[in-house]
């Protein structure tokens, strides 16, 4: 079964062309630019096959949606002989609110339910959307196509996790409360810590670190969410690259009667200047930090230094909330690449008997335990597949 996945934002549209069979990716790629002018690179990784990386027209998502199909299928590019060998597309969507506690087969009522969602996610579940109708419109109805949602693994969050101590009504008409995001990265890594540790995740009590741009930690009891450091939007729980995770409410009205900010200069400033790149002034990518910490800047070491603590502040609320931890799982681009974050990390949980291997922890780019033999916590790094979940996700239910 070949299933094709499909990451849509605002003007990009992210593909996997996935082989269920071997569980082989056949061809990736990404569109940009799209309805401003466009520029698509598309990678097979057949042999005999060529990449193809131009400016091309892409005035809106269907047009991409085409032009990735029209690749996918040419002799020159292609990877499949016609549309009708990919059996279904699976669909990133950020936000299922309290719809969606698993993946679906989309319906017009999921995409009601969807839409229903955008005020939740208005940066992101519009673009989702848009990505599903250029599929419909360019693939027909034969097609299935399924979403997979961020939020998703979280709703097994219970009350006491998900409420915030503000008037109830808040919740009962508006639905805040937690949510997170990273669901899908989250519960694949839980279930490869399981495999690694060759025990049932039913026994297990993770904290998964997903480490990134955007970066959450979630507690995993016996495979369910219970906690999850990002709430009703991204910007909090962890300091990130750009955002400022989280923030005295009160900081926000100060700023805006004294500088006058409007509340949406306001977020810009929480959401794109602040994190790791406003405390050092520097750069929101850590690899620039750790240079700069490295050449003596004070700055960039004091944000390095903060995004260690409140990670391992979370880890260890996290590992009271499940009274007890097996593993701490690090994944995506600083979690699976930076020995550095995960050694400083750990320095802090040394007092519950819990010990890094400096050789394991110097390897990259695999799954590997990074603990040492006696350590009573295991320690994982496992590269994150969140593409991986939404083929498997879409197999299962169009099988
Ligand atoms: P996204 O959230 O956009 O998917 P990624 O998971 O790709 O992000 O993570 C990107 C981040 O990973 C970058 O900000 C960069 O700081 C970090 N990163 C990548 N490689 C390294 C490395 N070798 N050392 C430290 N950080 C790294």
């Amino acid at each position: 079964m070949k299933i094709l996945v499909i990451n849509a934002g605002s003007s990009s549209l992210k593909y996997q062309l996935f082989d269920m069979e071997g569980e082989k990716v056949l061809a990736k790629g990404l569109c940009e630019r799209i309805g401003i002018d466009g520029h698509l690179k598309h990678t097979p990784l057949v042999e005999g096959k060529n990449v193809f990386n131009e400016d091309i027209s892409l005035p809106t998502h269907a047009e991409a949606i085409a032009a990735v199909i029209d690749k996918l299928t040419s002799p020159e590019y292609g990877v499949v002989s016609s549309m009708s060998e990919i059996h279904a597309v699976g669909h990133r969507v950020v936000h299922g609110g309290e719809f969606f506690s698993a993946s679906v087969i989309i319906t017009d009522e999921v995409m009601k339910a969807i839409e229903a969602c955008n005020p939740l996610a208005p940066l992101h579940n519009p673009a989702n959307i848009t990505g599903i109708n250029a599929c419909k419109k360019v693939m027909g109805d034969k097609i299935p196509q399924v979403a997979v949602f961020d939020t998703a693994f979280h709703q097994t969050m219970p009350g006491k996790a998900f409420t915030y101590a503000i008037p109830k009504e808040f919740y009962e008409k508006d639905k805040i409360r937690r949510y997170g995001f990273h669901g899908t990265s989250h519960r694949y890594v839980a279930t490869r810590a399981a495999a690694m540790l060759g025990r049932p995740i039913e026994e297990l009590k993770l904290i998964s670190c997903h480490m990134g741009n955007g970066s959450s930690i979630c507690a995993i009891d016996g495979g369910k969410s219970v906690d999850t450091s990002m709430g009703f939007t991204p910007l909090v729980g962890l300091p990130m690259g750009t955002r400022c995770g989280d923030l005295d409410s009160g900081i926000i009205q100060y700023l805006m009667n004294k500088y006058g900010y409007t509340i949406d200069e306001m977020m810009n400033i929480l959401n794109k200047k602040s994190g790791v790149l406003g405390v050092s002034g520097i750069s929101s990518d850590f690899r620039d930090l750790d240079n700069a910490a490295a050449q003596g800047n004070k700055d960039a070491q004091l944000a390095l230094d903060l995004f260690h603590y409140d990670v391992a502040k979370v880890i260890g609320s996290y590992a009271v909330a499940m009274n007890g931890v097996d593993a701490i799982i690090f994944t995506a681009g600083i979690g699976e690449n930076s020995k550095e974050t995960r050694a400083a990390i750990c320095e802090y949980f040394t007092f519950f008997g819990c010990k890094i291997n400096p050789e394991a922890n110097s390897k990259r780019g695999e799954e590997i335990e990074i603990s040492t033999s006696d350590s009573r916590i295991k320690l994982l790094v496992i590269p994150t597949n969140e593409e991986l979940v939404i083929a498997r996700d879409t197999q299962e239910l169009v099988k």
